[in-house]
């Protein structure tokens, strides 16, 4: 039987293959309270132009307006990847109080990589933190969309030195 994290997780996951689907880093979102989806969200940053465009920001929206509260006390956040520093801060601030995360991100990861800003104890706030839940589904995902950008980026090059061949 699969656990509540990995059936949320799992929900996460389907908001993540939403933006893989428009084109955009497959990453997913979804706040839950008292067993309830109070707030989806996927990432959107190229389609939107918005570098607030996150999956965690646009759940935190959702959640706030359907609690009609700035603080998400109670819920807990499952996100497909490691949240980022600009989400991560957000997640103090709204002080939710557990966040389960998919797969680590190394390079940019806030929540336990490159520093751990769910945990500092300077803040006020702190969240309790789970990792690796569907950790190969969520890291699969994200090497398939790299993969699949690779190879689009190369075939258009091919396709422009073809191009440029023929006009020689
Ligand atoms: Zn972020």
């Amino acid at each position: 039987m699969q656990s509540k994290d990995e059936k949320y997780m799992k929900e996460a996951i389907r908001q993540a293959k939403k933006a893989y689907g428009i084109g955009e880093v497959p990453i997913g979102c979804v706040i839950v309270y008292e067993d309830k989806i109070i707030g989806r969200g996927y990432n959107r940053r190229t389609i939107d132009k918005n570098t607030l465009a996150h999956a965690e920001l646009a759940a935190i929206r959702k959640a706030s307006r359907k609690m009609g509260d700035w603080r998400l006390e109670g819920c807990t956040m499952y996100v497909t990847l490691e949240p980022c520093q600009m989400c991560s801060g957000a997640i103090v601030q709204s002080r939710i109080p557990r966040v389960v995360i998919g797969c680590m991100n190394p390079k940019a990861g806030c929540a336990g990589s490159i520093l751990n800003l769910l945990r500092m104890e300077e803040f006020n706030h702190q969240a309790e933190v789970t990792t690796g839940v569907l950790e190969k589904e969520c890291s699969q995902m994200m090497k398939d969309f790299f993969k699949e950008l690779r190879k689009a980026k190369k075939e258009k090059k091919d396709k422009e030195q073809n191009k440029k061949a023929d006009a020689e």
